[in-house]
């Protein structure tokens, strides 16, 4: 940390824990990257908790003029949320909501992810207007301070149009509600004149017709270049102004502390179809016809961007025969019923029936049939950044031509491509002319800077100058496009803005460089690059959508900051630049970035570009424990005396816990675990008693047969002491399986098989592999050579066999051996209790978590899946050795069980018992459940 920030983080110190304040230079790095092609790197990192603090530190910045930049998700993509000063972060408590006004409103604070609040509307048949693709990671305070939006919303339901209310505090660290009286008399009498300054500019831009009618033309486009200007002519009231000048700002003009937004209807029928055309001018003549449509989005792809995914599995055959300029529109449909549905698809049928398509795919409103359609549009971005070279990065432009304008605005984009020699695809919201461009790009050397200087100066008069567009339509201005402010809305307009910024953050201390930039060579600066790293993660794009499953987030590292250091930590060592700060980020990362990872790769499920960060950590624990190899193999080859070990263990802790109690107990083993310094694991209340291996029964009684395969943890780990349920799995499974007529066959030498997960978590991938391979075996003979099916009690056990075995055999984990199995042998009595769930990443990987909420809905009234709750961190034995990565994954837990629930339900021993210690209630397997809650059907005579 420079000297210049030692007084601030001394009085900041004062009042925020040390623990929510980062200046070392691992943390501050990995906080320095967005989504966007420029990196800064914060002197401090501070993760607030509550407006108080907000408030706080604005005026500590003021005091010692230090610039301040507010960060939500930070996936944008113009270089908005990063800086080189103080980096604010929002911490657990911002993710409050509230829907009222027949769900009409919701009142989200900024850290709620746009995905969240929608899935929270979503049973009013509602949702939130802004519609982002990044929807699933990026947070409200992000979507509203960069007006987001997506392919639907249009410029009809964005945030400014659909802002009811808001809270925000401004740089000099007042806090306005504008849905409280009082709130809004208090703040009249400290900022009259401040309120006074808005409603005079807004008067004097109405009174100018030739701004206000440049500022209308402006915002019949989407449009995220500069202020909202539009505020200053649509309202009166200077707290109506100030509030929209909140939205699209970028964090420049004050802290989003809540905002209310009006609803929109969530259509609950939908249909897409896709239409091809010959070239690019019929498919935007074809976009004005249907504009007038009762059409809910189209989205266009030129040649290129077709031909990026034309050999994607499950995509039409024509597409690779497509001709050389042939355009795509991919129209979607909404409806609230089907007839609504079926009448506007006939529609806009009729509609476009004057031309002639080179090929389509009809409308169709099978949700598997559309979702290989919005496969081909979603597909694009990542299929650029995946195959791009190492170190380049991949940018996505996103410009906005008036619609009567836009094949000729799309075909000279297109020239520009072939001058600046880039091969650039286009795509995007036809309906609003606003397309996205996506190109490769490098920085490491200054003519490849130079190169997107003169491409970036190029596109800018095409779009701003010669077509009257915009250039940032919907990402936001950022750095990227600060400098060509002035460009796209000529001196007048810019000097206003400039007002507004004097007036509101009269030190220029909120992310300067942001939004506005006098500097015209601003968007040339703190350029990222992207050294090699590892073949596994070079094509990260350091979007951040991985980072909301992540049960690491909160604690140490997260998917992206793993990378992003791991290419610092490459760069270094080929360079030998900086041995001292080398070494230091290697230190560093074996913590953060390696014994806080999970390794079940929950990350790869979000990642456009389908990186698996555990598996580049499990290839360093390789490269780590190759020297271990040696005492793995020996553990494998004595897997029954290891068992054994661990089962005697787990008795005398639990015999342990029944004399003094599991409260105490708990306490002595918190003791040896610190004392040994993570060397003795920690075993808490919720660690179950030692359990025996289940014996094959005496007599087979049922008519069909089953292969069971009781993981190796099922067949430790019997009940936790404190469950009031102590049947181990083995036998709950068994009473379960008789009852719905089936006869039990156990593979032979049950009590040695292990499907290799231990030692493939540790990157012993032989020893794994090997485990695998032997239990594979003994599963083949039991179901002899794939005759019965094979019920595997663990999820994560049974993902290791359905993704490693050679040998074909009926697989299934609990939830999906009930579903296909005993749903039609059992009767289900649902019970009236309400039951938590908890989906683990191997069952998300099969994708299980739609069955298992199907199958729960038969067992009980009421399910609760709880928010923010993914992977749980456990991890095999990271839940020991490393139990505070278990904690901070399950920390929102316990707050989100109901007072009246006793139960929750997994399918994985390991995971049950880190929830069970941070919820309050015993988590068991699902079968349990299923066992309780049914019974055998009668039989029907035949
Ligand atoms: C692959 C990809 C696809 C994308 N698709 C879209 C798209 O379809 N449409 C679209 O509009 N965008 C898109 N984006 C860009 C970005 O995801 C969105 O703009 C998103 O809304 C940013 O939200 P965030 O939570 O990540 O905010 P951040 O990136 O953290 O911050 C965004 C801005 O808001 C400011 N800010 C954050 N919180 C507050 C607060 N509480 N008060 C005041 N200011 C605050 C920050 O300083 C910053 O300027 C995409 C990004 C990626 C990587
Ligand atoms: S790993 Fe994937 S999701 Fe995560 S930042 Fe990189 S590209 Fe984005
Ligand atoms: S494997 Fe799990 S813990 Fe590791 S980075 Fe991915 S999501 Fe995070």
């Amino acid at each position: 940390m420079e000297a210049s920030y030692q007084p601030f983080y001394r009085e900041l110190s004062r009042f925020i824990a040390k623990e929510c304040i980062f200046t070392d230079p691992s943390r501050t790095m990995a906080y320095g990257t967005d989504a966007s092609c420029y990196r800064l790197i914060p002197q401090i990192v501070v993760r607030l908790d509550s407006e108080r603090e907000v408030q706080q530190t604005l005026v500590l910045a003021q005091k010692y003029k230090l610039p301040v930049t507010f960060r939500a998700a930070g996936t944008s993509l113009s270089g908005q949320a990063i800086t080189d000063s103080i980096l604010i972060t929002l911490g657990d408590n911002w993710r409050q909501y509230k829907i009222f006004g027949d769900a009409g409103y919701i009142r989200l604070k900024p850290g709620v992810i746009g995905a969240d609040a929608n899935r929270y509307l979503a049973p009013f048949g509602r949702k939130i207007g802004p519609d982002p693709a990044s929807i699933d990671a990026c947070k409200i305070g992000g979507i509203a301070a960069n007006n987001a939006s997506g392919m639907c919303c249009g410029t009809a339901q964005n945030s400014y149009q659909t802002l009811h209310a808001m809270r925000l505090i401004l740089a000099d660290g007042t806090l306005i509600d504008t849905a409280d009286s009082e709130s809004i008399a208090a703040f009249k009498k400290t900022h009259g004149p401040m309120l006074a300054k808005l409603q005079s500019l807004s008067q004097q831009t109405k009174a100018n017709p030739h701004l206000a009618d440049l500022i209308r033309h402006k915002y019949r486009l989407k449009n995220t270049t500069g202020y909202s200007l539009n505020a200053l002519v649509d309202f009166d009231d200077p707290l109506d102004i100030l509030t929209h000048l909140m939205i699209g700002s970028e964090g420049t003009l004050g802290f989003i502390a809540e905002i209310t937004y009006e609803t929109v209807e969530e259509h609950q029928f939908k249909a897409s179809a896709l239409f091809v055309f010959s070239d690019i001018e019929t498919a935007c003549e074809a976009t004005r016809i249907l504009k007038k449509q009762p059409v809910s989005a189209v989205e266009l792809m030129d040649r290129g961007a077709l031909a990026s995914v034309e050999n994607e599995d499950g995509l039409p055959d024509f597409m690779p025969l497509l001709t050389d300029d042939a355009t795509a529109l991919l129209v979607e449909v909404r409806g609230a019923d089907q007839e609504t549905l079926q009448n506007k698809m006939a529609q806009i049928m009729s509609s476009i029936a004057e031309f002639n398509l080179e090929q389509q795919v009809p409308f169709t409103d099978k949700p598997e049939e559309f979702g290989r359609l919005w496969a081909i549009r979603k597909g694009i971005f990542p299929a650029i950044g995946a195959v791009r070279p190492v170190g380049s990065t991949v940018i996505i432009e996103d410009v906005a031509f008036p619609i009567e304008q836009l094949a000729d605005g799309v075909k000279d984009l297109r020239k520009l491509f072939i001058k600046h020699d880039y091969n650039a695809v286009i795509y995007g919201h036809a309906l609003d002319g606003n397309m996205h461009f996506v190109f490769q790009q490098s920085f490491d050397t200054p003519q490849q800077v130079t190169r997107y200087q003169e491409f970036m100066e190029a596109i800018a008069h095409l779009v701003a100058v010669e077509y009257k567009g915009s250039l940032k339509a919907e990402h936001g201005t950022g750095r990227n496009m600060a400098s060509f402010v002035e460009l796209e809305w000529g001196n007048e307009a810019y000097e206003l803005m400039w007002q507004l910024k004097n007036l509101l953050d009269p030190q220029h201390l909120l992310s300067p460089g942001v939004l506005l930039n006098r500097d015209n060579q601003g968007h040339l600066k703190n350029l990222k690059l992207l050294p090699a790293a590892d073949k596994r993660v070079d094509s990260c794009i350091e979007c951040g959508f991985c980072e909301p499953v992540c049960p690491s987030t909160a604690l140490s590292f997260t998917p992206r900051q793993r990378i992003v250091i791991w290419r610092e930590i490459n760069r270094l060592r080929r360079s030998g630049d900086d041995n001292k700060r080398l070494k230091l980020l290697e230190k560093d990362f074996r913590y953060l970035g390696d014994d806080t990872c999970a390794a079940t790769g929950l990350c790869a499920r979000r990642c456009p570009v389908g990186i698996n960060t555990g598996e580049l950590i499990r290839d360093i624990r390789t490269q780590r424990n190759m020297r271990h190899e040696k005492v793995a193999r020996w553990t494998a080859s004595h897997f029954t005396t290891i068992t054994g070990g661990a089962r005697l263990a787990l008795n005398t802790v639990a015999g342990a816990s029944k004399l003094i109690g599991p409260q105490r107990m708990g306490k002595v083993t918190k003791a040896l675990y610190t004392l040994s310094a993570g060397n003795i694991p920690l075993l808490t209340p919720a660690f179950p008693r030692g359990t025996s291996c289940p014996q094959p029964p005496k007599l087979s009684t049922g008519d069909e047969k089953v292969v069971y395969l009781p993981s190796c943890a099922t067949r430790t780990m019997g009940a936790a002491v404190t469950d009031p349920d102590q049947r181990p799995l083995t036998q709950v499974v068994e009473q379960l399986l008789t009852k719905a007529g089936f006869s039990i066959i156990y593979p032979e030498g049950l009590d040695s098989l292990c499907c290799g997960m231990p030692y493939n978590s540790k990157g012993i991938k032989t020893v794994a592999a090997e485990r695998l391979a032997d239990m594979e075996q003994a599963l083949w003979q039991a179901s002899e050579q794939g005759k019965y099916p094979i019920l595997i009690d663990t999820s994560p056990c049974a993902l290791r066999a359905v993704e490693g075995f050679t040998k074909s055999m009926a697989l299934f984990e609990p939830i999906g051996f009930v579903n296909h199995y005993l749903t039609d042998k059992l009767e289900f009595i649902p019970e009236d209790k309400p039951v938590m769930m908890h989906v683990t990443c191997s069952s998300v990987k099969m994708g299980l978590s739609a069955p298992m909420k199907a199958l729960l809905d038969r067992c009980c009234k009421q399910v609760v899946i709880p928010d923010g709750i993914h992977c749980c961190g456990f991890a095999g034995d990271k839940g020991m050795k490393t139990p505070e990565l278990n904690a901070s994954a399950l920390r929102l837990l316990n707050q989100q069980v109901p007072t009246n629930c006793t139960e929750g339900v997994s399918n994985s021993r390991t995971c049950e018992i880190g929830l069970s210690e941070h919820s309050g209630v015993p988590y068991r397997s699902v079968l349990y459940l299923v066992d309780r809650v049914t019974k055998p059907l009668p039989k029907t005579i035949s």
